[in-house]
């Protein structure tokens, strides 16, 4: 019989799905036969399909096992962070199955539907108020650092723990070295708080130094030369440069604008029939523009590019996949001139 002990036994491993119709452009090349020597080939790293929906599983784990190695988590200590993201559902889990307390701390502008995903999973939700300043004791940074500093309670901090990264360069970035036979020329991925990126990319150039490795962000973020100035996509970008991102992997950053992110995202959806995030339609986009760039050139031929996906479209079916959200934004709707010209008819 074929099982596992353990939901955590699940987590990695995932596949890399070759990219097709979504690359097609009016005039440009075909993408139908891409494989190397007739690339370029570009090839999704599918992360959703980890057990908690999104890469981040693999950071919660090496993050809390490292803590128990340290003795920083005891037996029956409570993992205390300020997220209600993939990192929060990758830890919530990884605590059930191991026997942790969690505690989340969000800000109140969180979806409830967002807040509930925690809750099955058994952990508790602090929710704070947007509207305090960060000195007043109620607010959001003021209430985890308190409830973090109780005797047994222990924050990973993903943008500080060198275990984010680590968890990228001792799996996700051997991984995609080993699917690709070695034959990986360039890596793409988004950036948030950079553990993705520097761990794999940091692993890849070692195999290969001339492996190049593509950051993609959003227009406005530090990474591309932005202020922080605010963009819709979740996920990715930051105002700020967090420890975990390695200034020295990246050999170029491609800016995406939230409009190409998220149109990009539904076109996965409707062409290649993958259901993914912002982010990932963001990592998408960029991967495409490097396809057409090396499309037609002698080092595109065997170029085998891989783009990670993080997370599933399920948790932005009120964002990204509705028409009124997008055009509340002034985004282009995809499909929705086709859907009125069948209502004409
Ligand atoms: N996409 C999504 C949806 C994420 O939640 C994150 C993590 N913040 C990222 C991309 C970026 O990954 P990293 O933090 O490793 O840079």
């Amino acid at each position: 019989m074929q099982y596992v002990n353990s939901l955590l036994d699940l987590i990695g491993n995932t596949p890399l799905l070759r990219l097709s119709r979504s690359l097609a452009t009016p005039d440009g090349p075909s993408f139908d036969d891409a494989a190397p020597g007739h690339g370029p080939l570009l090839l999704a790293k599918v992360e959703y399909l980890n057990p908690g929906g999104s890469v981040k599983d693999r950071i919660a784990t090496r993050m809390i096992e490292a803590a128990e190695a340290s003795g920083a988590l005891q037996p029956g200590g409570t993992i205390v962070e300020p997220t209600s993201g993939n990192t929060g559902v990758g830890l919530a889990m990884v605590a059930q199955a191991k026997g942790y307390k969690c505690i989340f701390v969000c800000p109140d502008k969180v979806s409830e539907d967002k807040r509930n995903v925690l809750k099955a999973y058994g952990a508790e939700v602090v929710v704070c108020p947007t509207a305090v300043a960060p000195e007043h004791p109620d607010s959001y940074y003021n209430v985890s650092d308190r409830l973090a500093s109780q005797p047994g309670a222990w924050k990973p901090d993903q943008y500080s723990n060198p275990n984010n990264p680590r968890s990228h360069y001792e799996t996700t970035g051997p991984e995609i070295w080993a699917q690709t036979e070695g034959r990986i020329t360039h890596f793409v991925c988004g950036v948030g708080t950079g553990g993705t990126i520097s761990g794999i990319g940091r692993y890849l150039k070692e195999q290969n130094p001339d492996v190049q490795v593509i950051g993609a962000d959003p227009a406005g973020s530090v990474y591309s030369g932005g202020t922080g100035r605010p963009y819709l996509v979740e996920g990715v970008g930051e105002d700020f440069w967090p420890e975990t991102y390695d200034r020295s992997v990246a050999d170029r950053i491609i800016e995406v604008s939230d409009a190409d992110s998220f149109a990009f995202t539904r076109r996965l959806a409707r062409e290649e029939a993958l259901l993914v995030g912002g982010s990932s339609g963001m990592a998408a986009y960029a991967a495409k523009q490097l396809a057409l760039e090396l499309a037609g050139t002698p080092e595109g031929e065997d170029a085998v590019i891989v783009v990670l996906l993080p997370d599933s479209g399920r948790g932005y079916l009120t964002k990204v996949f509705n028409d009124e959200w997008l055009a509340q934004y002034g985004f282009p709707v995809e499909g929705a001139q086709q859907e009125a010209q069948t209502v004409g008819d």
